[in-house]
């Protein structure tokens, strides 16, 4: 399955440096998952030439304006593309009454189905099943609701081991085997032990997006040993204490928690203003955490198998 990250805005508060509020698009092979919806989000996948259609999840991490102020417009352009199929968007729960203001005023009546679910959790819970991934979200510490949001791709079947693969294995057998169970025989001995017919299953890979947050520890059992995590980086060390006041946390905090959560990449966005170059924002990063990068828009970040 393919499994990757594309950056589509990755300043905070407002659009400058070339840069655009947050979004972030999320790719499962077919499948988009939108994060986040700044005001420019619906010009930059014009820009990466994203076809809208395959977008069918929208999650929103919370009620400030660069993280949503976008949505209404990518609504409003799916229904003047004639969309069909229904679009999910998941967030705190004022944001329903918001969009169908929105659309009462303009005296639209979308031409697809537009499912609403509300966010308004505590602790980890799962809000959306596929055959090929989930999603959970968990809250996060900005003053006002906000929620991160963690992507697992299901785990993967065991792989036959082919050179041990007897010419005669009936296919019922090799498919018990896939699903990580022994094969026995009629009389309950062991025919093919799964040990010796198979290898065990490639690691699922996982996304974590956190979101506004201030420095919170809690958010370290949520994101336990990802492949990627994205967590906000808006200030520099010297802005430690204009962080926890504005809840928004600093390149260094984002880093300890990528640390002790022993992610494996750690991605740093939503970089205040005041950075017109975010490059030492990473520095102070990777004096705690080696494996940190800088996101910057329209870069795609892939995740192997
Ligand atoms: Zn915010």
């Amino acid at each position: 399955m393919i499994f990757q990250l594309k950056i589509l805005g990755n300043n905070s508060a407002i659009p400058a440096h070339d840069r655009n509020q947050t979004s972030q698009l999320l790719q499962l092979d077919s499948r988009y998952v939108l994060i986040d919806c700044g005001e420019g989000t619906q010009i930059q996948l014009s820009n990466q030439k994203i076809r809208l259609n395959r977008i069918k999840t929208v999650l929103i991490s919370h009620l400030h304006g660069d993280h949503y102020f976008g949505l209404i417009g990518l609504i409003s352009t799916m229904h003047l593309f004639h969309r069909k199929h229904k679009l999910t968007v998941f967030a705190p729960s004022e944001l329903k009454e918001i969009l169908a203001l929105q659309l009462k005023a303009s005296e639209t009546s979308l031409c697809f189905e537009l499912e609403f679910i509300p966010l308004n959790h505590d602790g980890l819970m799962e809000i959306h099943k596929e055959e090929q991934f989930t999603i959970q979200s968990f809250p996060l510490e900005h003053g006002i609701k906000c929620y991160g949001f963690l992507i697992k791709e299901t785990p993967k079947q065991w792989r036959i081991n082919k050179d041990k693969l007897p010419d005669d294995m009936l296919i019922q057998d090799i498919i018990t085997l896939k699903k990580g169970e022994s094969v026995f025989d009629e009389n309950g001995s062991i025919k093919y032990a799964l040990d010796k017919y198979t290898l065990p299953p490639r690691p699922s890979r996982t996304y974590a997006y956190c979101s506004d947050t201030m420095y919170n520890e809690d958010i370290i059992t949520y994101v336990q040993n990802v492949d990627l995590l994205y967590h906000e980086s808006t200030f520099a060390d010297e802005m430690e204490e204009r962080a926890a006041l504005t809840h928004h946390s600093t390149a260094t905090q984002a880093a300890t928690i990528a640390k002790k959560a022993k992610v494996h990449k750690l991605l740093l966005g939503h970089y205040s203003t005041r950075y017109k170059d975010p490059t030492p924002l990473l520095d102070e990063a990777k004096k705690v955490f080696d494996e940190t990068y800088l996101t910057h828009e329209g870069e795609t970040f892939f995740l192997k198998e």
